[in-house]
């Protein structure tokens, strides 16, 4: 059993902490949020993520589990600190490190001789040798061990991931990291820290090229009057390709992917080389957004202003509760804007709101079911894959509305049983 400490009790930090803990390590979670650690000292979890709450039960039943308030109060125990805080973009697209400078700050001076500091916030390429120059320890090591879990399926992913990627220029150091996961059977990459940082950025950016791609394909079949998804299934059988990451929408959000590939643009940049690819990939997924929202506009008749419109999902994907960069909240802001009345419904976003999630739904009626965002509306539209959308009374849905369009931004619904309950099918890439 592994003392660990691990800074930062966000989607990752809390994943991390709690799945280490169920391999039978000695984990100290840290926040400087201090309402946070209170409601997770009594095994409330703040977010919303299948199996989680279990396993901080379990961890903390076990006295394996246990959250504190401050990165020094956790490091000093620990023989492995994740450091698991935020890197938010940047004004000029980079990623911003003020949030790892102070978590390293704050431990440096407790730090165990020989422990061992892990960044596995996702980090430009140099961000060990950042944090090496904070700390200004020769005793201590700095590594990455950059995290692909995804939210709504974090816990199952930290299991059983498909890889571990760890970058450390001492050998000691990553076999002290690859130790502890032990139980985790996965190819361990161990290699240096820039191409560990850089493995990041690249499997972000390819599997927003992927979704960006088949928002252009999507686009396409519009033009030409193809059925984007039966071209999905089409290259899907084809090895070299796969179905997975092929699914039109209304383009990559979440905390994750918009910052990165921003990032990885910019690091780039500042290394000589433009990433034109990976700009264009941006492009696509603001051209998609502005898509969708030409579709909303069709749907209520072309005018935006006093047109009431219903909203079927608010978060950035289907199984999380996170707003953070939804491309339905985007949707919702322009609707706003262009002076449209708008009503929701998401099955994780439920009054009361607070913090950041009622800044971002401010103007906007939240209620209380999916009929009830039907109800007196021009058009509804579909923005979040939540599986519940698919089994809905259509009929019912018809008969609350004013309007008869349905805009499905998630190809989620069967055209042929929106079209039997009388409402008029808008998907994406779809005749
Ligand atoms: P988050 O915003 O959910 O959580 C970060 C937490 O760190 C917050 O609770 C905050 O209060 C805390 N914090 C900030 N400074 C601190 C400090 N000095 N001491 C203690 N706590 C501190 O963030 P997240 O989504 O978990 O992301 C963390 C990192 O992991 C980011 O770099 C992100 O890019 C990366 N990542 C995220 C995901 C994901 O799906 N969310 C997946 C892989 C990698």
């Amino acid at each position: 059993m592994t003392t660990l400490a691990v800074v930062g009790t966000g989607y990752v930090g809390l994943t991390t902490g709690a799945c280490f803990a169920h391999l039978g390590h000695h984990v100290i979670c840290a926040d400087i949020d201090e309402e946070k650690v209170a409601r997770l000292q009594r095994g409330e979890i703040p977010i919303v993520e299948d199996g989680l709450e279990r396993l901080v039960t379990e961890g903390i039943k076990s006295g394996r589990l246990e959250f504190v308030v401050g990165a020094a109060e956790a490091a000093r125990r620990a023989e492995i600190v994740f450091l698991c805080v935020p890197t938010p973009q940047g004004e000029d697209g980079a990623a911003d490190l003020s949030y790892i400078e102070a978590a390293a700050a704050q431990i440096a001076d407790v730090l165990q001789p020989e422990a061992v500091v892990v960044n596995k916030s996702t980090v430009p390429v140099g961000s060990t040798k950042v944090v090496e120059r904070v700390l200004q320890r020769s005793d201590v090591y700095v590594v990455s061990n950059p995290e692909f879990l995804r939210e709504g399926s974090a816990v199952n992913d930290f299991l059983k991931p498909d890889r571990i990627v760890i970058g450390s220029e001492s050998q000691a150091a990553a076999s002290k990291l690859a130790a502890l996961y032990l139980g985790v059977p996965t190819p361990i990459i161990v290699t240096d820290p820039a191409s560990a940082e850089t493995i990041k950025y690249a499997a972000n950016g390819f599997l927003a090229m992927k979704i960006s791609f088949v928002n252009a394909v999507a686009a396409m079949c519009e033009a030409v009057g193809a059925d984007v998804e039966d071209v999905v299934l089409g290259i899907g059988f084809d090895k070299r390709i796969g179905h997975e990451f092929l699914k039109p929408g209304p383009g990559w959000g979440g905390s994750c992917f918009p910052k990165d590939s921003r990032a990885l643009v910019k690091i780039a940049e500042d290394h000589g080389y433009n990433f034109t690819m990976m700009r264009g990939v941006i492009d696509v997924n603001e051209q998609q957004r502005l898509r969708i929202l030409a579709k909303i506009r069709e749907a209520v008749g072309g005018v935006l202003h006093g047109a009431k419109v219903g909203v079927w999902g608010l978060t950035f994907k289907a199984r999380t509760d996170d707003l953070r960069e939804s491309p339905s909240i985007a949707a919702i802001h322009e609707l706003l804007r262009s002076g449209a009345k708008v009503k929701a419904y998401d099955p994780t976003i439920v009054e009361p709101l607070s913090g950041y999630k009622r800044d971002l739904l401010q103007g906007v009626e939240l209620c209380a079911d999916p009929y009830g965002a039907a109800d007196g509306v021009d058009a509804l539209v579909v923005l979040t894959e939540w599986d519940e959308f698919r089994w809905l009374d259509l009929e019912k849905v018809a008969s609350v509305m004013v309007g008869n369009c349905l805009v499905d931004a998630r190809n989620l619904l069967q055209r042929s049983a929106v079209m039997h309950a009388g409402l008029k099918y808008v998907g994406v890439g779809r005749l």
